[in-house]
């Protein structure tokens, strides 16, 4: 029987890509290959040379439909020469892998979300045109007057994990409406294409719920937590040979690139970093053990295990784009073990 492929792709929105699908249908033993889409609806293209390629480079079952139907997650080509599009970032990841892979790599992003109400974009749980008593008791809460939503990130874990996702975990966040998953670990290219998927089952699921997603970094201003997509990362030095010292070495090159990684942490991270709320003030750099409020945490489990394991940014956004993400950690991880 004929089954669907839903392609994936990644847009050029300005400041934040979003994702975007449509489905081919495909006889039965046939496979997904090369297709294309309007790039002028994407900001990708101009109306008179409109055409671009989508390539096929990761692919999983699809949960929502079930079946034989499949997700296909692709890289943007210009038609001119088949070269990667100038907004496909995954082709740059890959490149990065090339430069810098040998150090082994491994990413768990930690990406926070608010559901709103589509209408209002007030989130889950606000009261209409009101307020929620403080914050407090809603971080891995339990009951209805803390929880809103439940049903749905249950849906979307059980979605991941049927697609095979490295879906590590989930948990409610400390404003009400505010949810997390993290996925990992997984190597640099792969860590990106599977949040890209986690992020569209995640809209595709909220759909039914008639629940928007927002990955702004500060979807409500004043005292409400902002989200984040913490980046924990290690590499092969890291968690094999591991000390302080190399560590410290790690943290400190961070510390000599602040711009290079704010330049792809996400948009209106300043209105996220303010140095309350978990983090650390965006034009302020320190990292620390266990310490929340640091733009790198050493966690104590790496202390504990003998200065072996990973670190977290925490200051990359919930808006950003993990392939440029771990691409920039990997340069800078790579210069500090060569310094
Ligand atoms: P937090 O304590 O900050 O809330 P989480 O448990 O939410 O942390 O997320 C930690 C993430 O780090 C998980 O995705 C986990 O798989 C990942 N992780 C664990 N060990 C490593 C490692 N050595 N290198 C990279 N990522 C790791
Ligand atoms: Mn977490
Ligand atoms: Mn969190
Ligand atoms: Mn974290």
């Amino acid at each position: 029987m004929a089954y669907r492929a839903e392609y994936l792709w990644i847009d050029g929105s300005e400041p934040t890509r979003e994702i975007r699908s449509k489905t081919k249908i495909l006889a039965d033993g046939a496979e997904p290959g090369i297709w294309g889409y309007d790039g002028s609806s994407t900001n990708q293209a101009t109306g008179d040379n409109s055409d671009v390629v989508l390539k096929p480079v990761f692919q999983c079952p699809d949960p929502i439909r079930g079946g034989d139907n499949i997700l296909v997650l692709c890289e943007t080509l210009l038609t001119s020469d088949m070269s990667p599009h100038p907004t496909n970032t995954r082709a740059a990841a890959v490149e990065a892998m090339e430069k810098y892979g040998d150090q082994e790599p491994w990413f768990g992003l930690e990406q926070e979300y608010t559901l709103l109400d589509p209408i209002t974009g007030w989130p889950a749980g606000f009261p209409s045109g009101g307020f929620p008593a403080p914050q407090g008791p809603y971080y891995c809460g339990v009951g209805a007057v803390k929880i809103h939503g439940r049903d749905l990130i249950e849906e979307h874990t059980t979605a991941c994990i049927e697609a095979g996702l490295a879906i590590s975990g989930t948990n409610a966040e400390v404003m009400p409406g505010q949810w997390e998953f993290q996925i990992g670990p997984a190597d640099t290219v792969t860590v990106g294409d599977h949040l890209w998927v986690a992020r569209y089952l995640l809209e595709r699921t909220a759909e039914s719920y008639d629940i928007a997603i927002d990955l702004h970094p500060k979807p409500v201003k004043g005292d409400w937590n902002g989200s984040g997509m913490h980046a924990n990362f290690s590499n092969g030095a890291m968690r094999d040979e591991g000390g302080e010292e190399l560590f410290k070495k790690i943290c400190e090159e961070f510390g000599k690139n602040i711009d290079r990684h704010f330049s792809v942490y996400g948009a209106d991270n300043d209105q996220r970093l303010t140095g309350l709320h978990e983090t650390q003030s965006i034009d302020k750099f320190s990292y620390g053990v266990s310490d929340r409020g640091a733009s790198i945490r050493v966690p104590v489990g790496t202390v504990q295990d003998g200065w072996k394991g990973r670190l977290e940014d925490r200051r990359p956004a919930s808006n950003g784009d993990p392939y440029r993400i771990a691409s920039v950690i990997i340069k800078t991880t790579k210069e500090a073990l060569a310094s």
